[in-house]
């Protein structure tokens, strides 16, 4: 069954059930200055559940565009690590505003899953609140589900996994229990059900979350009983798509085939649905040309700076690929094909939405390649000072196109690190790399030692795993976020890949005296203290050596 199939049931069973449906609202939300985006169906409905709103019906449904990332809700980090989880995805709901209420939608919800979807209900489970034995008794009782596949979920107060069945508004007001359904994707994939230790594995997957509204938390603490309880629920379209088509992840339904096969067709990859990097692409481009199709422009605060994060993410792993020119926008008619029909102010912005992409890569694109020039150079210091290696040596290989490579290694051929240079001018970028290191001549030329090498453990070229664990310092990523614009977020994924992690409190320090130092001194004297100096002792020359490239 197609996505655009799975929409059009949704919509018709809860019309069939008397439910209104009503169009997806904007990503940025209309009525709520505390939230950065729409991260669920309910969003444009929350002033009907606080009674500030009224709407000439009772019961609604929609399939509503949403996005995770920035801001309470923030999946960007699951994005390419997990079979489920998208930055931008459509939320598939139907409410009650003080109407029907457990049974209706628990039913309702059943019926539609296994009789108008045909799941396989062996294959389904729920979880309900540890308290909520109504909850309880309609899935056993009423439909019927075998009581070992209904599991009891406590609110997790003592924090011992992650499952949390109690919903809350905000720290005061609407708030209540829910049930969410999982699919069993079986035994094969690793992960345990709900509530058990292994439970953020892939086997078992969250499709559906109802949520029963049904008491007000107020400031004191204590919980009163909402005059009239309501309904919230929603399901994530591309994981019902991803059951519905046979297959195990989101990035192989029918919406993604497309984005990623023009992701491969961008950077010049091979296609393949197994790719991290063009999954990644693939789910950002969607991201940022809904960001932009609502209003949104890259920015370096609020939601700009969001949006601006995900497309530099974006470029960043098409960048990983070996593409070396702006290609993200060239997607966008791409999704504007597949799924401009279902979001027309999506093909109305397409123009829009290409120039604001290009502009944008075209920037970044400028100081990408010095900023991973630094950032590799950097995680190499740290690593020879870890391990005692002296006198760093750079062993540049020129390429017959845009590129050159660092092979960072010690005088006896030992690789330390590798980056891979792209630049407008190679030839030139590749001598001024050559010079600053005349004086240290490596015995033997490390490029002959390199798969031989015990530290080179991946095949992926952009990746050199450390033998010991390497904390990239926090100045370094502030230098990076600051003069090359690589936001925090941007460097922890690089550094992820190399099993580095970023010292994020010294980053935050950094950021802070940057911010005193420009209200102590004014503005003017920026430049002189962000001059960046490296470490004492460590080898520095790869740090003046990105420099002396940079201003070719
Ligand atoms: P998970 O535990 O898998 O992260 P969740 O509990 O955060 O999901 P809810 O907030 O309950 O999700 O949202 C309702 C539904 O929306 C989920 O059951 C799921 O189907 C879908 N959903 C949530 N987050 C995502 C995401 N990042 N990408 C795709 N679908 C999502
Ligand atoms: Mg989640
Ligand atoms: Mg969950
Ligand atoms: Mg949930």
């Amino acid at each position: 069954m197609k996505s655009a199939e799975i929409r059009e049931k949704f919509l018709k069973f809860f019309e069939s059930k008397g439910h209104q449906i009503v169009a997806s609202s904007s990503l940025v939300p209309a009525n709520d200055p505390t939230l950065m985006f729409t991260n669920s169906g309910m969003v444009q409905f929350k002033d009907v559940f606080l009674g500030t709103d009224k709407r000439p019906y009772n019961r609604a449904t929609s399939v509503q565009a949403c996005l995770r990332a920035g801001g309470k809700h923030n999946d960007l980090e699951s994005v390419g690590y997990t079979a489920r989880h998208h930055t931008f995805f459509e939320m598939l709901g139907n409410w009650s505003f003080g109407d029907y209420f457990k049974k209706e939608s628990l039913q309702w919800g059943w019926e539609l899953l296994t009789q108008v979807y045909g799941l396989p209900p062996e294959r389904l489970l729920a979880t309900v609140y540890h308290e909520d034995d109504e909850a309880y008794d309609i899935w056993t009782k009423i439909i019927g589900l075998p009581p070992e596949r209904v599991i009891r979920i406590g609110d997790n107060k003592g924090g011992k996994y992650k499952s949390d069945n109690f919903w809350m508004m905000a720290d005061t007001g609407p708030c209540g229990p829910c049930s969410e359904i999982f699919y069993d994707h079986g035994p094969h994939i690793p992960g345990g059900p709900p509530g058990s230790p292994d439970e953020d594995g892939d086997r078992f997957i969250e499709i559906w979350n109802h949520v029963f509204m049904q008491f007000e938390m107020h400031e004191d603490g204590s919980v009163t009983k909402l005059p009239a309880p309501c309904v919230d629920t929603g399901m994530g379209l591309e994981r019902v798509a991803a059951i519905l088509q046979g297959v195990h992840s989101n990035y192989k339904i029918d919406l993604f085939q497309a984005l990623i096969q023009a992701a491969a067709r961008e950077t010049g990859v091979p296609y393949s649905q197994d790719v991290p990097s063009l999954k990644v692409i693939a789910d950002h481009i969607r991201a940022c040309a809904f960001l932009i199709a609502d209003g949104v422009i890259p920015s370096n605060e609020g939601r700009g700076y969001v949006l601006r994060r995900i497309i530099r993410r974006g470029i960043r792993h098409g960048y990983k690929l070996g593409q070396k020119q702006p290609f993200f926008y060239k997607l966008v008619p791409d999704l504007v094909r597949e799924m401009g029909g279902a979001y027309r102010h999506l093909a109305e912005q397409e123009a829009h939405i290409t120039e604001t992409l290009k502009a944008e890569e075209e920037r970044f694109f400028e100081t990408l390649w010095k900023g991973m020039l630094v950032l590799t150079t950097s995680i190499a210091a740290k690593y020879a000072e870890k391990q005692n290696i002296k006198n760093l040596v750079p062993y540049p290989i020129r390429y017959p196109n845009y590129s050159f490579e660092y092979y960072v290694g010690d005088l006896d051929g030992n690789q330390v690190d590798f980056a891979h240079i792209e630049s407008s001018t190679p030839d030139r970028d590749l001598e001024a790399a050559k010079n600053v290191n005349k004086l240290n001549k490596p015995k033997r030329p490390l490029y002959s030692s390199i798969r031989g090498c015990p530290k080179f453990e991946s095949n992926d070229p952009n990746t050199c795993i450390h033998s010991v664990p390497v904390i990239l310092p926090g100045d370094v990523a502030f230098k990076l976020h600051d003069t090359y614009g690589f936001p925090l977020d941007l460097t922890q994924d690089v550094c992820r890949e190399r099993d580095v992690t970023v010292d994020v409190a010294g980053f935050d320090a950094a950021m802070q005296q940057q911010k005193d130092a420009a209200r102590a001194a004014g503005k003017f004297k920026m430049d002189k203290l962000l001059e960046y100096e490296g470490e004492a002792g460590v080898f520095t020359g790869y740090e003046e050596m990105a420099h002396d490239a940079c201003r070719v």
